[in-house]
Parts: structure tokens; sequence; C-alpha cells
């Protein structure tokens, strides 16, 4: 079967560079005879490449000396954990923005672990659709913690939600690489790799070092932040392939310009859906305008009885995985940084052919 244009929200589609180099690689990876699957992780080749692609993501990022950089098995998931269990000490409190289905998960996962107070919501009531404005803060949370981009909903802070000297914790786990960031300006960014990264199995988590080394006693050792950043994240065996994955989408992200090449290529691809979904009153934009992702752009059908039509003729011309997440329907397209702009031209085409099909 010819390849598709996978529109999933994660694992996502990876550039045909980053497979093709990994086919290459496969029995042979880097004259060890051996593919990367089968190499020991302390071996001298496996070393030198995590290292490399450290080196890379803290180039890329501009992440500075006195961050630490940790490559996690787990998934995002086990960071709603980590990160309570590192860095909220038992008489402090954190704060959370609960804007979506992430950020809600987060914080009755940190709620278990420590005291947490629910700083602002987008509720319910207002549909998830917009974000909410968070005034001055005054309490002395441990930390503040927000999901950047809610990948259900497909809402995104644009700007930092709040400028303080709180430390950020912030879930990146749709959105990081797709724009330059100021690192200095957060205690904590974690991110799995399935979406913009490559493959399940790792996340990364950029740590200030100062908020090391006060991990509870009961913290499972793989989950520990300290004894990670000790081990350079080798403490058991690591994600081996998912690692490499991650450091030829680090290569490929470094060949098309970097993070601000990868910002171009992401507004731009999202600018083209948001037209097409703005032109026609069939879509439905889930989002409020101040909030949509540039990621995740999930719309409904004016005519719901469509969507199975739409999705049905979709997969006809080789645009798959559009449905939206079961807690909110209608249509989701996912655009990560390896979905060509090719995809989503014939995706956008398509829009335009169903719209005109069964607009009147
Ligand atoms: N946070 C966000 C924003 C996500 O989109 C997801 C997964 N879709 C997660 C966390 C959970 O990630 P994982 O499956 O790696 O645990």
């Amino acid at each position: 079967m010819e390849r598709v244009f996978n529109f999933s929200p994660g694992p996502a589609m990876l550039p045909q560079a980053v497979l093709e180099q990994i086919q290459l690689d496969l029995l042979d990876w880097q004259g060890t005879g051996m593919s990367v699957m089968e190499v020991t992780h302390r071996g001298p080749a496996f070393s030198a490449m995590a290292l490399a692609c450290e080196a890379l993501l803290r180039k890329l990022l501009q992440i500075p000396d006195d961050y630490r950089i940790l490559f996690l098995p787990g998934g995002a998931t086990l960071q709603f954990s980590a990160v309570p269990l590192n860095i909220l000490r038992p008489t402090d409190q954190a704060g959370y923005l609960v804007t979506g289905v992430w950020s809600q998960k987060a914080s009755q996962i940190a709620a278990t672990y420590g005291q947490v107070e629910v700083v602002a919501t987008a509720t319910e009531a207002n549909g998830l659709t917009c974000l909410p404005c968070i005034g001055n803060i005054t309490k002395k949370y441990r930390y503040l913690y927000y999901t950047d981009n809610e990948t259900i909903s497909g809402l995104q802070y644009h700007t930092l939600p709040i400028d303080t000297d709180i430390p950020l914790v912030c879930d990146m786990t749709s959105s990081l690489m797709s724009q330059p960031l100021d690192i200095g300006r957060f205690g904590v960014i974690f991110a799995s790799a399935q979406k913009n990264l490559g493959q399940a199995g790792i996340t990364i988590v950029i740590i200030r070092e100062d908020l090391l080394g006060q991990a509870r006693d009961i913290t499972p050792s793989v989950m520990n932040y300290t004894l990670q950043a000790a081990q350079h994240s080798m403490l058991n065996t690591p994600p081996t392939f998912a690692w490499y994955v991650c450091y030829l989408m680090l290569q490929w992200i470094d060949s098309q310009g970097g993070v601000t090449a990868m910002q171009q290529q992401t507004v731009a691809k999202a600018a083209k859906v948001y037209e097409c979904i703005d032109r026609y009153p069939l879509y439905q934009p889930i989002a409020h305008s101040s909030a949509r992702s540039k990621l995740n752009m999930p719309f409904k059908l004016s005519k719901p009885a469509l969507e199975s039509e739409f999705l049905a003729q979709a997969e006809q011309q080789g645009l798959m995985n559009l449905k939206g997440h079961r807690l909110i329907g209608g249509i989701r397209p996912s655009i990560y940084l390896g979905m060509p702009m090719a995809g989503v031209e014939r995706l956008v085409a398509f829009m335009v052919d169903f719209a005109n099909q069964y607009s009147s």
C-alpha cells in the first residue's frame, strides 16, 4: 500500500527521511554489525549517541547550562506523578491550571501526593473552548503547572499564561519543538516523544538544577529526577530504540533549520486548515480563535450526520485518523512536525470539495 497521510493525535506521522534512515541502519547500526535494538546501552556506540542527542536538544532549544535533560521511560502520564514526587514537598502547595483533559488528569494525580489548588479552569460550561485569564498570583505555590497544548480540545497558549517567579511546570507533549522557547522561564518541561519526537516509550524532561535533590523517599528510583540525572538517564535499561528515533528526529529538525523553521512550518500548516474551516459554515471550529492550537484542530460539522461520510471519503484519499476524540466527537486533524505540507494541502483540497458537495 502507498504511504498515507496520518493525522493521528499520536503516535504520529514521521518524516520520510527519518523512516528511511531507520531502514538503512536496521541491520548494521554505526558499524556495530547489530541493530540499535540489540546493542548494549552501556557500550560506546549507544553512549556516544545519547550524549550527541542531549547536546543537539540543548543546542536546538538553547537550553541553559543550569538545566538538566533527562530521557525517561513511562510516557508523559508517568510525569503526572513524577513531578509532585520530585518537587512537591509535604508542606508545599502546587497550583494547577486546568484547561483540558490532560491538565485535569495531571492535577488529579498530583492531588494524591500533596496539596494541589486549581488556580483557573477552562470549564465544561464554556465548552473547554477558551483559556482562562489569570490575574496576579499572590500565593507561594511550589510550582505552577499547565499544559501548553491541550491535544484533545485543541487549546493552546500563545504566550506564557502568567509572568511569575513561581517555577512553571509545563506539559509540552504535543507542542515541544514546534517553536523556540525561553527555557529560563520554566522549572520543568516534559514531553513524551510519539507526537513530535518520534516513537512512544521515551519522555524528555528538562529540569532546572536547583529543583533537584528534593524527591520524596517513596519516589521509585526510575522516576527520581536526581538519581536519573546522576546516571545520565541510564539508571536501568532505557528505551533504546525510542531514544535513537528521538535523535533522528532532532537531526531532521536541525536539517530543516531548527525550531524557528519548525515554527514557520507549523504556523503555515495550521493557517491553511483554519482558513478552510473559517471559510465554510459546514465546519464549526471547537476552540475559540484566541486559543486555537497550531497542532490539533478539532472541528464539528454543522450537519453531524455527515461525519462518517467525511471520514470515509477522507480515507479513500489517503487522509487517515481524522476522527475526533471520543469525548468531543467531530473531526480532529493533528498536524505535527512530521506531517508534510503536501498532506495539509491534500486535506484542505478534500475539505473544500466536501464542503462544496454538501453545503447546500
Ligand atoms: N499530555 C498531553 C498534552 C497529551 O496529549 C498526552 C497524550 N495524548 C499525554 C499527556 C499523555 O501522554 P502519554 O501517552 O505519553 O502518557
